[in-house]
């Protein structure tokens, strides 16, 4: 039997985090990747048509000065197209401008009243009750009128379960939080606030998509130590080792595991009671591309991503993924594309035999393809974990399994390795997986980890 001092499970980019500290700091690792390629969830691919797709809009926004370097050497500094972000929401047949409570003179009068007036009724309540759950937390801090209209029906669609039984913990920066006066100075002069926040200017792949980044990152480790194609199906803590799908068994010091946390327990006998995987709440993902002949229309020119709240659609957002990069079309300049995202659980079942027809319908009827003759490709995926969800006690249930795997030396990290909402994005995840090579091998405790340990800090972070 093999023995490594630091095996890997997963290619994705908090295990290629670790695979490229690891191998900078001269250890002995192997990476086991059940897919033949590297990138995971932040992989891309080319359809029949010659479209490129990510699984779900992929935006790099970064916390680290480390990250970027990486990212840098990844594609090289002439690899990357810069944007700046112009994201909107689609809500009664109108664009408003995202942040939606900083343009809501893009409404009807009673809308915009309606939505001033539960502000201001928030504001009298400010610090008298602590909200319990994420619905309690929009309506303190948004009001009733732009809960009902915009924030509550949004959050059910992307997360394909009902705020109430959802945290909020995870908010930091993600969710644009309103001020009076903003508010206030839209309604009174009517004009539009377009790039709110942190990830105002963001950067993508000329070429490949996102999944470029990480196949970049991968094939500069050593070929031998990447074991592609290679799906681990049981974990042996006693004797700690793997047993892959071909019956291989690999010994190992330290498991560093990026795998969904739902699926190491159910790998792995003796640590946790398999019941808690079921305890793990998430939703999937349905991506639907489609690629057009021509140019988009004007109104989607300088867009780049849209938020849909209403039911007449099956999606939550859009992105006009052409605008990210024109490469990600066989044909550039004379094709476009749009990338559509559809939530779903046993909250919000999909229909998977209809969801196209119903998306390519309210394409349509949303104003987004005016000549569906000019379709020429659609394409479709299923990612059966999308989001790991916040849900109502999700901390102290994934805390302490986490610490078991720890007891036995499996380190679970990443988007659902260590299922914190709050730092899955991919610099996230591979700081993730870098951390947690800095602290094994340093013989530190957690405060090596503060991306695990302090997702506060980390995304109150400003990387310039
Ligand atoms: C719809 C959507 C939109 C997103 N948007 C953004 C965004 O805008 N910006 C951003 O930064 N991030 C975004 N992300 C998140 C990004 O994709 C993740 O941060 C990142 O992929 C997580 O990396 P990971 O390595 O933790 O997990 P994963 O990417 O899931 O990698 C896990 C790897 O483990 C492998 N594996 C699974 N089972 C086994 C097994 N038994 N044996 C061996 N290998 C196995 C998988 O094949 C996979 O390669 C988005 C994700 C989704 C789903």
């Amino acid at each position: 039997m093999r023995e490594i001092e630091y095996l890997i499970i997963g290619a994705g980019p908090t295990g290629l985090g670790a695979a490229t500290r690891l191998e900078e700091k001269k250890r002995d690792w192997c990476l086991l990747e059940t897919e033949n390629h590297f990138g995971g969830l932040a992989t891309s691919f080319v359809d029949e048509q010659g479209f490129t797709w990510d699984l779900g809009g992929h935006v790099q926004f970064s916390h680290y000065e480390t990250f970027d370097r990486y990212m840098k050497q990844a594609l090289g500094e002439d690899g990357w197209l810069t944007h700046q972000r112009e994201s909107w929401v689609w809500i009664r047949k109108r664009f408003v401008p995202y942040p939606f409570q900083n343009n809501l003179h893009r409404l009807d009068a009673q809308e915009r009243w309606a939505a001033v007036e539960g502000l201001l009724e928030a504001h009298e309540q400010e610090g008298k009750t602590k909200p319990g759950n994420f619905e309690e937390w929009m309506l303190a801090t948004f009001g009733r009128g732009i809960t009902e209209l915009f924030m509550h029906p949004y959050n059910f669609k992307v997360w394909a379960y009902p705020p109430h039984t959802m945290a909020y913990n995870w908010i930091g920066e993600r969710v644009a939080v309103p001020k009076l006066g903003g508010v206030l100075k839209s309604v009174c002069t009517g004009l539009d606030e377009v790039s709110w926040g942190p990830n105002a200017v963001f950067q993508f792949p000329k070429y490949g998509g996102t999944g470029a980044i990480w196949k970049s990152i991968g094939e500069k480790l050593p070929a031998d130590k990447v074991k592609l194609g290679m799906p681990v199906e049981r974990i042996d803590p006693q004797a700690k080792k793997v047993i892959t799908a071909g019956g291989e068994e690999i010994a190992y010091r330290y498991l560093i595991n990026t795998i969904p946390l739902n699926k190491l327990i159910e790998m792995t006998s003796g640590v946790v009671e398999e019941e808690v995987a079921g305890k793990l709440v998430f939703s999937g993902t349905n991506v639907v591309g489609v690629g057009l002949e021509g140019q988009p229309p004007q109104h989607l020119e300088k867009k780049c991503w849209m938020y849909f709240p209403e039911n007449n659609s099956p999606y939550y957002r859009i992105t006009v993924f052409s605008n990210y990069s024109p490469n990600n079309c066989p044909k550039p300049g004379e094709q476009w594309s749009l990338m559509t995202e559809t939530a779903e659980s046993p909250a919000k079942p999909v229909r998977h035999d209809s969801l196209v027809e119903e998306t390519l319908l309210a394409l349509e009827e949303d104003g987004l393809i005016p000549d569906p003759g000019k379709i020429v490709s659609v394409t479709n995926r299923h990612i059966e974990q999308g989001y790991p969800t916040p849900f109502l006690g999700r901390d102290n249930i994934v805390d302490p399994v986490l610490r078991a795997f720890e007891d036995v030396d499996i380190y679970s990290r990443g988007r659902f390795g260590a299922w914190k909402y709050e730092v899955a994005n991919q610099d996230h995840s591979f700081a993730q997986g870098y951390e947690c090579v800095d602290r094994l091998t340093s013989g530190g405790g957690a405060e090596c980890e503060p991306t695990l340990h302090e997702p506060g800090l980390v995304n109150s972070r400003r990387n310039p």
